[in-house]
């Protein structure tokens, strides 16, 4: 079974694989084409039946249940990062992919269907928001939405899917009663305590607030000085601002913030930027306290801002309050560890996950591998192969008991 993993694993990291060691496979580009071909042809090849939905999430059925209409989900996502790593995202799908072949090709008795799935668009690298495909498939965006999301030049997601011929079909046709994912843990929490599998209980929430700087164009050169309204030098200040403030917070709450992205019009060398948008983010156990910090932050900054002569406008400000995951999947967890032997604990997930999407919807369960040194959207992310084998082990100890389940 491990080798078996540990070979697609290789197999996918050819696909778009960077100089540094990672991968990049971007929703809808030729590499996303090429890694969802893949892994169609071999879900296909080992007995499963392929369904494409609206928004490109792919489905491979193993009927391991053929009379019944209920099927069980395991999966992630195989898109990833500019400069993704090899196991965000895959490990998931191929864990999966490896676990319900193996089940299915044993033909034992089962109430369930067993279903690989890979969710489009995850990442959220290049449209935003992320967690798309789960998160149509949970109802939370309709298809239209999805679909219509721009990058960055202007190529919508369903324009970049129906290149790619991912662009599917209608809804899927079967009943889900439970979902799993496995996932790297991206963090250093594992690997710290020597522990081998992650339970995930919960999802810190988070706040992601999106701020458009607005001034005025006008040529960087001849422009009097008194006369600029430089969004770039108000949103610049206002990060540097953010991280000082964020830092004082931080004395009294457990908090992760960044800035990591911003977009500046009309983005030429020779004009005075007009509109730049920054993507803060803050994260806390409870969404209150991102709420909180984040008012605290607008509060402080728009009366600096403006008396620079820049509006401050709202793009988008989304909270993800921190999401359950199904107790009884974790205890369900947490026995198949200690029958494998495999050292376990219960845990919180600091990132998001389509799990996190799906449990809105069905008993959903996330489960982690240690990641070396706690990196992560990064090509020298790493998670040695002692514990994807434990990860791939506990993903079939765990589908086996929930094809099985009744109802
Ligand atoms: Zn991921």
């Amino acid at each position: 079974m491990s080798q078996d993993l540990l070979s697609l694993l290789d197999r996918f990291a050819e696909i778009g694989a960077t100089p540094g060691g990672g991968v990049r496979r971007l929703t809808g580009s030729d590499e996303d084409g090429a890694a969802r071909r893949l892994f169609a042809e071999i879900a296909e090849a080992r007995g499963a039946r392929l369904h494409v939905d609206p928004v490109g999430n792919m489905f491979a059925t193993f009927p391991t249940a053929p009379g019944s209409d209920a099927t069980v989900l395991a999966g992630s996502h195989l898109d990833s990062q500019p400069t993704g790593g090899r196991f965000d995202g895959a490990l998931g799908v191929l864990s999966a992919l490896v676990a319900a072949s193996e089940i299915h090709a044993e033909g034992g008795p089962a109430a369930h269907n067993l279903t690989v799935v890979n969710w489009t668009n995850e990442e959220g690298a290049r449209f935003q928001p992320s967690l798309t495909g789960s998160s149509v498939f949970n109802g939370k965006y309709d298809a239209g939405f999805a679909l219509g999301l721009p990058d960055r030049l202007g190529t919508t997601m369903g324009e970049a899917l129906a290149l790619i011929g991912y662009l599917g079909e209608a809804p899927f046709p079967l009943r889900p009663v439970r979902n799993l994912e496995l996932h790297v843990e991206q963090g250093g929490h594992l690997e710290a305590t020597g522990v081998q599998i992650g339970a995930v209980t919960a999802s810190w929430g988070v706040r992601k607030l999106t701020l458009s700087f607005v001034g005025e164009p006008s040529h960087t050169g001849p422009t009097a000085m008194h006369q600029r309204r430089d969004a770039m030098r108000a949103a610049a200040w206002a990060i540097t601002e953010f991280h000082r403030l964020m830092e004082a917070e931080a004395e009294h709450v457990e908090l992760h913030w960044s800035a990591a992205k911003i977009v500046a019009e009309p983005d030429s060398p020779n004009v005075v930027a007009s509109r730049v948008t920054v993507y803060f983010e803050m994260r806390n156990p409870a969404q209150q306290i991102c709420t909180a910090v984040g008012d605290r932050f607008l509060a402080a900054i728009r009366p600096h801002v403006e008396a620079m002569g820049i509006g401050i406008e709202t793009f988008t400000d989304e909270a993800r309050p921190g999401t359950s995951l199904d107790p009884v999947g974790v205890a369900m967890t947490l026995e198949a560890c200690a029958e494998l032997g495999v050292r376990a604990v219960p845990m919180m997930t600091i990132t998001g996950h389509d799990a996190l999407a799906l449990a809105a919807m069905m008993p959903s369960n996330l489960v982690f591998v240690p990641s070396v040194n706690g990196l992560s959207h990064n090509e020298a992310e790493l998670t040695h192969p002692e514990d994807l084998a434990n990860g791939c082990a506990v993903v079939k100890a765990l589908l086996e008991r929930m094809i099985s389940e009744q109802g």
